[in-house]
């Protein structure tokens, strides 16, 4: 794999939380040595139930949210220490464009003010060329000159969020996280804001961290995937791999429940689908996090934290994987 332009190594992210009826402070384990990584030019998607940590992974990869331990590397360089030095840097190579385009846009700031204030923040064009800048900007992802004088609220959904993906591009980014970047619009809009996603990525081989609970949509945009548990990934790998089959008993049945076109919905091999409620991230089951509610749990599951580690192909984290691999040819 080429050398990736930003990586998360062993990271962990734990708030604090006031205990109940004056009892000590508690704390809520958001995320738990996440190891992954993002190539130039490549979709890393990430995927879970809510509350499985993808958000807060998403504002530690930004620089939104200080991470309580592990580390973060962009470009190789240890990204605690950018930020201290030159935080700007780092906000010029990580940007991010959030699930709803309508509360990340300024309502007060046009559409040109909107792009035009990251080229000035940044010092990317003399105030001269700005305009010119923004209007080329608006091209790229679809929106006419007439659009710079517009207002959020003079535009539809799909126009509000190509305005934050042209002012995530205006600093020329090497990582973009695009946080359910979709999930806002209308089905109909979907398509041709992911079309202009991964036509900016040809174009300029920007790499995303996709993080989405739209399973089919992941299928189709990602080339890894890394799914998410409690706050830890529990199987990683390439798209291809996962889709011919997945081995974490939570990725098959997460994924068995996505409608999948050409799938019989009577498969005998389809996974039964998920029961229960997702424990509390406040006190994790002790073990597997999952071994509450997978069916092949067995003691060692409730005992035994699992490893993150190699099974065809992919990393995985449970004890039986071997078990769920597809039987080898005689
Ligand atoms: Fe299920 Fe055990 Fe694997 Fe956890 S380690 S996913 S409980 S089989």
């Amino acid at each position: 794999m080429t050398a990736p332009v930003l990586e998360a190594r062993d990271l962990a992210k734990r708030f604090p939380v006031a205990g109940g009826f004056g009892g000590p402070k508690r704390v809520v384990h958001a995320l738990s040595g996440v190891s992954l990584s993002v190539a130039a030019g490549e979709t890393l998607a990430v995927v879970g139930e809510s509350g499985c940590g993808k958000s807060t992974l998403a504002n530690c990869l930004t620089g939104l949210m200080e991470p309580s331990g592990g580390s973060l590397l962009l470009e190789g360089a240890d990204v605690a220490g950018i930020l201290r030095d030159d935080p700007m840097r780092f906000r010029r190579r990580v940007q991010i464009v959030f699930q709803d385009p309508y509360a990340s846009l300024n309502p007060r700031r046009s559409v040109g003010d909107t792009v035009a204030d990251a080229l000035r923040i940044h010092r990317l064009a003399p105030r001269a060329r700005r305009r010119t800048r923004v209007a080329e900007l608006l091209a790229e992802v679809g929106l006419a000159p007439e659009h710079l004088d517009r207002y959020p609220h003079e535009l539809s959904g799909g126009q509000r969020q190509r305005v934050a993906i042209a002012r995530a591009l205006a600093v020329e980014p090497a990582v973009v996280v695009c946080d359910e970047p979709v999930s806002a619009l209308d089905v109909s809009i979907q398509a041709q804001v992911i079309n202009l996603l991964r036509d900016i990525q040809a174009r300029r081989g920007v790499a995303y961290v996709f993080i989405s609970h739209n399973l089919a949509l992941v299928r189709h945009i990602a080339r890894r995937i890394a799914v998410m548990y409690l706050g830890q990934v529990v199987e990683l790998g390439d798209a291809a791999v996962l889709r011919r089959r997945m081995l974490h008993p939570y990725s098959r049945a997460l994924f068995a429940a996505a409608p999948e076109i050409g799938r019989p919905s009577h498969d005998p091999d389809r996974p039964p689908p998920l029961s229960g409620d997702v424990p509390s991230p406040i006190d994790p089951p002790s073990g597997c996090r999952f071994h509450t509610r997978c069916p092949h749990a067995e003691a060692r599951c409730g005992a035994e934290e699992p490893a993150l580690r190699a099974v065809d192909d992919r990393l995985v984290r449970c004890h039986l994987a071997e078990g769920f691999s597809i039987p080898k040819e005689p």
